[in-house]
């Protein structure tokens, strides 16, 4: 096994060398919390208020589900995992400016103290705005998965989804995202699986040649301190 290291430096060279003119963006967002909460993990959080102000900055008509990501100029909003607080906060508010957003659920934590309950799942699964991604079912390190692990992972999340949807799932998350989680092999199951876009966390817009072969599609983090340093 090479040292944690060289993965690193792999994704830095993939998210710096050039891949050619972004053809759209994918913002990945975990917990969005008010006013005088504390988040679980701040370097996944945002704060409603500067959550409601970045999101007034984007072009509301450049948002779209997962299979427009082609369109030119296009920004895609995915919540991973998925927390109660996302629940609670951005989604009534995307709903509210009618804006299209996705869920990656990761289905082992349904229920859970902090995420969403399955009454949540239920009435996303009724918004017309929602796109239903899988996020596995334990949310664990493919790369260090056994082949058949990383496979009933990736089927089992799908399944129950859209069992609960009564229609197909065509997007996944890897957890943790990075090319350090994620081996070649896991990332060829995200279409031996049946889906059609896999999503990573390499931090870069969304060119041509990754969506010739989406199976590691790049996301942009959305935190406090990524939004602050823009100026929110
Ligand atoms: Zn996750």
């Amino acid at each position: 096994m090479l040292p944690r290291q060289f993965y690193s430096l792999r994704q830095k060279i993939n998210e710096r060398m050039p891949h050619g003119p972004a053809v759209s963006t994918v913002y990945m967002l975990h917990e969005v919390y008010a006013e005088g909460e504390t988040p679980q993990d701040a370097g996944c959080a945002v704060s409603l208020s500067r959550f409601a102000a970045w999101l007034d900055s984007l072009d509301a008509a450049r948002i779209i589900a997962p299979e427009h990501l082609s369109a030119q100029g296009s920004i895609l909003l995915t919540f991973d995992d998925i927390f109660a607080s996302a629940c609670r906060w951005a989604i009534p508010h995307l709903r509210g400016r009618g804006l299209p957003y996705t869920v990656f659920i990761a289905t082992g934590l349904v229920g859970k103290q902090g995420y969403f309950s399955e009454s949540d799942l239920r009435s996303l699964a009724a918004d017309p705005l929602c796109t239903f991604g899988a996020h596995t079912v334990h949310h664990g390190l493919l790369r260090f998965e056994a082949e058949d692990t990383v496979r009933r992972e990736m089927r089992d999340s799908k399944d129950y989804l859209e069992a609960l949807l009564g229609r197909e799932v065509e997007d996944f998350a890897f957890p943790y995202g990075s090319v350090y989680a994620c081996s070649r092999a896991n990332i060829e199951q995200v279409q031996a699986c049946g889906f059609r876009r896999g999503f990573s966390t390499l931090s870069r817009s969304v060119t041509a040649s990754d969506l010739r072969e989406p199976w590691f599609l790049p996301r942009r983090n959305i935190n406090d301190t990524n939004l602050q340093r823009k100026g929110f």
